[in-house]
């Protein structure tokens, strides 16, 4: 702390009224002298949560009592803030606690602290974990890529079923320095903090997942318009659910081609036309995505989709008038060979079908 000194969130301009409708503003961090320079209240620090403000180097140096509630519980009487802080900043108390953080901050950039050894040690760890988690993204990041599944029956090291994600760790101990020593930590019970549970893999797989879908988005936008594609199905637990794929044309590179990309599975309780639309809508705003940009519809034959009247379809163009709805060809396709599968009982009989569907459309002349 004493080396990154505090955190100042400034995109915070002003703090909630008080009932005198005195409020923190953003102004205190800056003091004026009596000459009329101004210069930085580099101490000073507010509190979004608390609604209040602290002194960083007295709350975190101070040796003994200090009245002063910045030093303290933190500093919310608005009405007098600008006397506190000037009697604050002309104490005694602060001015020794300040220069012993100037001082501290100096003698750690120049690796002068009295614990140097042991601050070296700290500086090591922190590399090493920098290097364990850098190898549980890789890991997590090859096998999502590769679709394999994470995780398996049994989550311990070296116990047969625990899935490819630990399997690959036992893998990398044979060569890998870095998780040679992790794992040796954990076999030895000197860590309890491993970063192998499923808790932290869904995380990276949350944090890659959100990176790849910025991306994504970014593309969309820099192309501007695009298609939606939409299909409903329930999952195994009957929550319904609705999948949303974009369709655009990619800039980003020297080849431009057209893209689908599927941004994700949404949570359906409304299944009307309405319901779907309002959950389509909400995720093209969180998405950033604007709906007057949509340029297609393609959704498949439920009257609650493509229905003139009611459906998707209807909401969106009255929104947007350029929308223009065509029939999930593809969708359809897929329709008709799951009837077909249902009604032909052979499997053989089934991928016949498929080559013989396959084979007329690869003659058409017709997108499908
Ligand atoms: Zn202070």
């Amino acid at each position: 702390m004493v080396q990154k000194g505090p955190k100042r969130d400034l995109s915070i301009q002003k703090g909630p009224k008080d009932r005198l409708s005195r409020r923190f503003s953003v102004a205190l961090y800056t003091r004026i002298l009596s000459n009329g320079e101004t210069c930085d209240r580099e101490w000073l620090v507010y509190s979004k949560e608390l609604d209040r403000v602290f002194c960083f180097c007295c709350k975190l140096l101070r040796k003994g009592h200090l009245r002063s509630q910045l030093a303290n519980e933190g500093l919310s009487d608005w009405s007098h803030v600008g006397t506190r802080l000037k009697d604050h900043e002309t104490s005694a108390d602060h001015i020794t606690n300040m220069a012993s953080w100037y001082d501290m901050r100096l003698r750690f950039d120049n690796n002068q602290t009295i614990d140097k050894v042991a601050h070296r040690e700290i500086e090591k760890e922190k590399e090493h974990w920098r290097k364990v988690l850098f190898r549980i993204i890789l890991i997590a990041k090859f096998l999502a890529k590769h679709n394999l599944a994470i995780r398996g029956t049994n989550s311990k090291l070296y116990q047969d079923s625990n899935g490819n994600f630990l399997g690959m760790v036992e893998m990398m101990v044979e060569f890998d320095p870095v998780i040679q020593e992790h794992v040796q930590r954990i076999t030895n019970d000197d860590i309890h903090t491993h970063y192998l549970d499923h808790g932290i893999q869904n995380e990276v797989i949350d944090l890659l997942a959100a990176s790849i879908r910025s991306e994504i988005i970014r593309k969309i936008m820099e192309s501007k318009y695009f298609l939606v594609i939409l299909d409903c199905t329930p999952d195994i637990s009957h929550q319904e659910q609705m999948s949303l794929i974009i369709r655009y044309v990619d800039i980003s590179s020297d080849s431009i081609c057209i893209e689908e990309s599927f941004l994700g599975f949404l949570d359906i309780n409304d299944t009307t036309g309405q319901g779907l639309f309002d959950v389509l809508q909400n995720e093209l705003k969180n998405l950033d995505l604007d709906i007057d940009n949509v340029r297609g519809q393609g959704y498949d034959n439920g009257s609650n989709m493509k229905g003139k009247n009611i459906g998707v379809q209807k909401k969106v163009l009255e929104i947007n008038p350029r929308a223009f709805y065509s029939a999930c060809g593809c969708h359809s396709l897929n329709l008709a060979l799951c009837d077909m599968a249902k009604s032909c009982g052979k499997a053989k009989d089934f991928f016949g079908i498929i080559q013989r569907i396959y084979t007329i459309f690869a003659k058409s002349t017709k997108r499908w």
